[in-house]
Protein backbone atom coordinates (compact mmCIF):
# COMPACT_ATOMS: atom_id res chain seq x y z
CA UNK A 1 0.00 0.00 0.00
CA UNK A 2 2.89 2.63 0.81
CA UNK A 3 4.24 1.98 -2.53
CA UNK A 4 0.87 3.27 -3.77
CA UNK A 5 1.59 6.65 -2.08
CA UNK A 6 3.10 9.91 -4.56
CA UNK A 7 6.28 10.65 -4.05
CA UNK A 8 5.51 14.43 -2.44
CA UNK A 9 2.94 12.73 -0.19
CA UNK A 10 5.62 10.17 0.96
CA UNK A 11 7.68 13.17 1.53
CA UNK A 12 5.43 15.26 3.48
CA UNK A 13 3.99 12.22 5.55
CA UNK A 14 8.31 11.21 6.69
CA UNK A 15 8.52 14.85 7.49
CA UNK A 16 5.42 15.20 9.67
CA UNK A 17 6.94 12.13 11.80
CA UNK A 18 10.21 13.77 11.96
CA UNK A 19 8.72 17.05 13.40
CA UNK A 20 6.10 15.02 15.66
CA UNK A 21 9.32 12.82 17.22
CA UNK A 22 11.01 16.39 17.98
CA UNK A 23 8.10 17.35 20.27
CA UNK A 24 8.93 15.17 22.99
CA UNK A 25 12.83 16.02 23.34
CA UNK A 26 11.38 19.77 23.42
CA UNK A 27 8.53 19.32 26.08
CA UNK A 28 11.30 16.89 28.33
CA UNK A 29 14.36 19.03 28.28
CA UNK A 30 12.56 21.44 30.59
CA UNK A 31 14.33 24.84 29.11
CA UNK A 32 12.73 27.12 26.51
CA UNK A 33 14.34 27.28 23.32
CA UNK A 34 15.99 29.82 22.91
CA UNK A 35 15.19 31.94 20.21
CA UNK A 36 15.05 35.08 18.08
CA UNK A 37 13.07 37.42 15.79
CA UNK A 38 15.56 38.25 13.46
CA UNK A 39 12.93 40.04 11.04
CA UNK A 40 11.29 42.06 13.74
CA UNK A 41 15.23 42.73 15.24
CA UNK A 42 15.87 44.29 12.02
CA UNK A 43 12.63 46.07 10.73
CA UNK A 44 12.56 47.72 14.39
CA UNK A 45 16.38 48.45 14.16
CA UNK A 46 17.11 46.57 17.78
CA UNK A 47 20.55 47.15 18.91
CA UNK A 48 22.46 45.34 21.81
CA UNK A 49 22.81 48.82 23.72
CA UNK A 50 21.12 51.22 25.40
CA UNK A 51 20.27 54.59 23.44
CA UNK A 52 20.98 57.43 25.96
CA UNK A 53 18.89 56.19 29.05
CA UNK A 54 16.01 54.18 27.40
CA UNK A 55 16.63 50.25 26.93
CA UNK A 56 14.38 47.44 27.44
CA UNK A 57 14.49 47.93 30.91
CA UNK A 58 12.53 50.84 31.28
CA UNK A 59 10.33 50.21 28.16
CA UNK A 60 6.59 48.94 28.63
CA UNK A 61 6.74 46.29 26.61
CA UNK A 62 9.49 44.47 27.60
CA UNK A 63 8.94 40.80 29.92
CA UNK A 64 11.74 40.76 32.27
CA UNK A 65 13.14 37.18 32.66
CA UNK A 66 14.21 35.65 36.24
CA UNK A 67 16.39 38.63 37.84
CA UNK A 68 16.77 41.96 35.98
CA UNK A 69 20.04 41.13 34.53
CA UNK A 70 18.51 38.57 32.61
CA UNK A 71 17.28 38.22 29.16
CA UNK A 72 13.82 38.63 28.52
CA UNK A 73 11.11 38.55 26.07
CA UNK A 74 9.20 41.47 24.28
CA UNK A 75 5.59 41.90 24.03
CA UNK A 76 5.90 42.83 20.12
CA UNK A 77 8.81 40.56 18.82
CA UNK A 78 6.91 37.14 18.88
CA UNK A 79 9.41 34.31 19.24
CA UNK A 80 12.56 36.50 20.66
CA UNK A 81 13.47 34.67 24.36
CA UNK A 82 17.16 36.73 24.02
CA UNK A 83 15.87 40.32 24.56
CA UNK A 84 18.90 41.61 26.98
CA UNK A 85 17.40 44.63 29.20
CA UNK A 86 20.33 46.76 27.78
CA UNK A 87 19.06 46.67 24.64
CA UNK A 88 16.55 49.26 22.34
CA UNK A 89 14.83 49.65 19.48
CA UNK A 90 12.60 52.12 17.44
CA UNK A 91 9.26 50.60 19.09
CA UNK A 92 10.60 51.94 22.48
CA UNK A 93 7.98 53.55 24.61
CA UNK A 94 8.03 54.63 28.46
CA UNK A 95 6.75 52.47 31.25
CA UNK A 96 4.02 54.76 32.90
S1 LIG B 1 9.87 47.41 22.10
FE1 LIG B 1 12.06 47.50 21.63
S2 LIG B 1 12.94 48.68 23.34
FE2 LIG B 1 10.91 47.94 24.00
S3 LIG B 1 11.32 45.96 25.04
FE3 LIG B 1 10.83 45.52 22.89
S4 LIG B 1 12.86 45.41 21.91
FE4 LIG B 1 13.15 46.49 23.84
Amino acid sequence: MKDNLKPARRQFLKMGGAALAMIPVAVLSGNAIAATNAGMRTSMKYQDTPNGDKDCANCVQFVPGKTPKDLGTCKIFPGDTEISPKAYCAAWAAKP
